[in-house]
């Protein structure tokens, strides 16, 4: 039986009222001020909070070895997952190896990435990629970050997805969501994401950094909105200072939540699943 299974019939919450109260009674104070120690503590109940939440939390892009991460990562710039997920399989029977993508022909390139938007600029990299590849590296993705950067279309953010699921190295992947969620939940005031990179592994487990980038990650794509938070439909609402950024309202809040479990979401959060709207549970999460 699932988590669903077991919460639809007890604690569902429909309208706001007593949980909302509670809530707003645990949560923290912004007018007090946390102690390191304590900024800790609460954030190791966020990473648990995260875990139960999101416990298919995992990298959304498709790949098999370090190559294709990097090939798909470079084409995820502005670009959704699912597109890029879609792109793929073909691009990646088409270059198989590193030289494949030094030799490419540009045009055919092009045509094969541009439903991922900026093709030419991405086809650049592509090619780049595979030359510097080729001639520094035998062809081989480096396993360091010191020698990732140095790779056309390879970020520090890049590197770090690299790093965490194809070598098995921690590493906190610092995208927009995970920068704003961190700011929601004042773990750090940093806006260098190098900065927050540092600041948030500071408060977990080295061990941990890789599935909490994809926790938050996953939050913020699903629950944890840019504009508008899920925050009557939260898990984290307890221990989140910017609960009530969203509506805290059940019904509005269910809304909100997208992704394939998002009526698991729901219930874990004690509202009622079936004020989630069937179009949440297939649409695209940004
Ligand atoms: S949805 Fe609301 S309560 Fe939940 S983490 Fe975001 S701001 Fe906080």
């Amino acid at each position: 039986m699932s988590a669903t299974d077991d919460s639809v019939d007890t604690g569902v919450v429909t309208a706001p009222g007593a949980a909302t109260k509670a809530i707003r009674a645990a949560r923290p104070s912004r007018r007090t001020v946390e102690t390191d120690l304590g900024r800790k503590r609460r954030a190791r109940r966020i990473g648990r909070l995260l875990t139960e939440a999101h416990p298919d939390a995992h990298c959304e892009l498709d790949h098999s070895g370090p190559l294709q991460l990097a090939v798909a990562t470079i084409l995820s710039a502005q670009c959704t997952d699912q597109r890029v997920n879609e792109v793929t399989p073909k691009l990646f029977r088409r270059y198989p190896t590193a030289a494949d993508y030094a030799g490419a022909d540009r045009a055919e390139m092009e045509e094969l990435i541009r439903p991922t938007g900026f093709f030419r600029n991405k086809t650049n990299s592509l090619i780049n990629l595979g030359q510097q590849l080729v001639e520094r590296y035998d062809g081989q993705v480096p396993g360091r970050l010191v020698d990732l950067v140095t790779l056309p279309g390879i970020g520090r953010k890049t590197a770090n997805v690299i790093l965490g699921n194809a070598f098995g190295v921690p590493g906190i992947t610092v995208d927009t969501h995970f920068q704003r969620l961190m700011h929601r939940w004042e773990l750090t005031a940093e806006t260098d994401p190098v900065k927050i990179e540092h600041a948030v592994g500071a408060l977990f487990e080295r061990r941990d950094w890789t599935m909490l980038s994809h926790r938050v990650i996953f939050h913020g794509r699903r629950v944890c909105h840019a504009r508008k938070p899920a925050c009557g439909a939260c898990t984290l609402a307890s221990v989140c200072p910017s609960y009530g950024t969203g509506p805290t309202e059940a019904a509005p809040a269910a809304k909100l939540l997208k992704g394939p479990r998002a009526r698991e979401l729901a219930v874990q959060a004690g509202v009622d699943p079936d004020l989630v709207p069937p179009t949440a549970v297939v649409s695209d999460t940004p």
